[in-house]
């Protein structure tokens, strides 16, 4: 049997806090948040802010970071653009791929998604692809469709590496709407048979699947108890240390 990972809290922090409020942030939410050795926390700051972040870490190495996005290639040519590797220099675990901000913003389609997946693997970096569907693919009934459409398109590119995927159906990020345990259980079930199709039964059962869209601490220990959640991506939630603290110390029970 494939040993299951510990549950993630990761905080994406989208385009705000700058190095100064990053530090600030870490000094809080340290004194606010004891480890926890069942889980892994992990925060995305904005890439300008990372080392701050990091550096203010340094006495917590059970506090992670990751990068938001990188760009599809090594190096060249690219003003503005940070790829992998140079994310990997400042000491970092994680990054994000995919994120529907990212896809509906950016432009990023499956085939960037998926060339961006390959170069964090690369660097050595562990990927965390977003998918989910929007509002009008759910209410047209193609939620299997897309899903499997966007990890088909990963798992193509990769090489049977583990990888860890957070579900964020597009309509609940931002919005206050989450997804009912429910829906979150469903969709958890058509990603992880969806990865079971494209890469085979042990990638299946060792993939660790998050669940993110309006995770706040008056929802995090109900999401936390449907099967197939491993974890969360929280957004807004995560930019005041008190209430993601709290959301990261919620009772999980034996997983
Ligand atoms: C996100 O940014 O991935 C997210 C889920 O945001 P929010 O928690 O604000 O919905």
């Amino acid at each position: 049997m494939t040993a299951r990972a510990k549950p993630l809290f990761a905080a994406n922090w989208k385009m705000f806090k700058g190095p100064l409020e990053a530090e600030e942030f870490a000094g809080n939410f340290s004194s606010l948040y004891a480890a926890h050795p069942d889980r892994r926390v992990a925060f995305f700051p904005p890439a300008i802010s990372l080392e701050a972040f990091v550096r203010a870490t340094e006495q917590r190495p059970d506090l992670e970071a990751g990068i938001q996005d990188v760009h599809e290639e090594v190096d060249g040519a690219h003003t503005g653009a940070i790829s992998a590797l140079m994310a990997a220099q400042v000491g970092l675990t994680w990054a994000l791929a995919g994120h529907s901000e990212r896809r509906r913003e950016f432009g990023d389609d499956d085939a960037l998604v998926s060339a961006k997946v390959c170069r964090i693997l690369d660097a050595g970096l562990k990927p965390i692809v977003c998918i989910g569907e929007t509002l009008e693919e759910r209410e047209a009934g193609m939620l299997s469709e897309v899903l499997e459409r966007q990890i088909r398109a990963v798992l193509a590119s990769v090489d049977g590496e583990p990888l860890t995927w957070a579900y964020e159906p597009v309509w609940a990020i931002g919005t206050g709407l989450t997804a009912s345990p429910d829906d979150a259980g469903e969709a958890h079930e058509i990603v992880r048979e969806a990865i079971r199709g494209g890469g085979g039964g042990e990638l299946a059962d060792s993939a660790v699947i998050l669940y993110g869209g309006s995770v706040k601490p008056g929802n995090i220990e109900q999401l936390m108890a449907v099967p197939g959640v491993d974890g969360v991506l929280v957004g807004g939630a995560s930019l005041d240390p008190e209430t993601f603290a709290s959301i990261c110390a919620c009772p999980i029970g034996v997983r």
